[in-house]
């Protein structure tokens, strides 16, 4: 069996398509999605009806349970706050009571799924080092953990302590905990703009990071055609 697991989607139908399509060529059979299916980009109802009629398992996303609400977003940054507004809009009450439903936390197959942090689900807190994952280790009870939130693909490991590993390929040892950022697959930040998702190849042990060409241009032209910040169509551009 060999999983495909992404999130951080934003809204970007176009490298949502390339990593559906990939996952096929790559015989995936099955797909997990780790939350942020809107914000900031154009396509926030396609992107989450691709997710919802396939039904995948998903985990909620603080741009998830920001479109959903009707809650002020003064106190967040101003450009993601304005492409939130938009994106309220843009869904139907019925697609945003079907947001406001996902999950925080879910355990599939032999490994768990949470959007930022297992320790405090809801708080959303970025893990940017080793430091910051210690906490998430002691919540989390399956060997081997994927996540999100951060837009930066990552590794850590605990064994006796917490490292950062540098990798594009690991084989999931036993004994050992593993707390894996997928990266993202709309709005990648680690200066690589390709789509990012991983794969978990359940009888190997072995997650692979994946990352693949989109139509950029496509993405970008609806961002501006939308009205949305040009900011938002650049970074993409720059993943950051
Ligand atoms: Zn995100």
């Amino acid at each position: 069996m060999r999983i495909a697991l992404f999130g951080d989607i934003h809204a970007n139908l176009e490298a949502l398509e390339a990593v559906l399509t990939d996952a096929a060529e790559q015989g995936c059979s099955d797909h997990v999605c780790m939350g942020d299916i809107v914000g900031y980009n154009a396509d926030p109802s396609a992107c989450l009806e691709r997710v919802r009629e396939s039904d995948w398992p998903v985990v909620k996303g603080n741009h998830d349970e920001d479109a959903s609400g009707d809650h002020s977003l003064d106190n967040m940054n101003p450009v993601a706050a304005l492409a939130l507004r938009w994106t309220r809009d843009q869904l139907t009450s019925e697609q945003r009571d079907w947001l406001r439903t996902i999950r925080m936390v879910r355990q599939v197959e032999d490994f768990t799924v949470v959007h930022a942090t297992l320790d405090q689900p809801q708080s959303w807190n970025y893990v940017t080092n080793k430091f910051d994952a210690m906490s998430n280790f002691s919540y989390q009870f399956t060997n081997l953990c994927f996540h999100g939130h951060t837009h930066v693909p990552r590794i850590f490991v605990r064994d006796s302590r917490v490292t950062e590993v540098e990798a594009s390929s690991i084989v999931i040892e036993p004994g050992m905990k593993y707390f894996i950022n997928t990266g993202s697959v709309g709005q990648p930040r680690d200066g690589d703009w390709r789509a990012c998702y991983v794969i978990y190849d359940i009888p190997t042990k072995t997650v692979t990071f994946r990352r693949l060409e989109y139509d950029l241009a496509t993405t970008q032209e609806k961002i501006r055609a939308a009205g949305l910040p040009e900011v938002l169509a650049e970074r993409l551009a720059e993943g950051r």
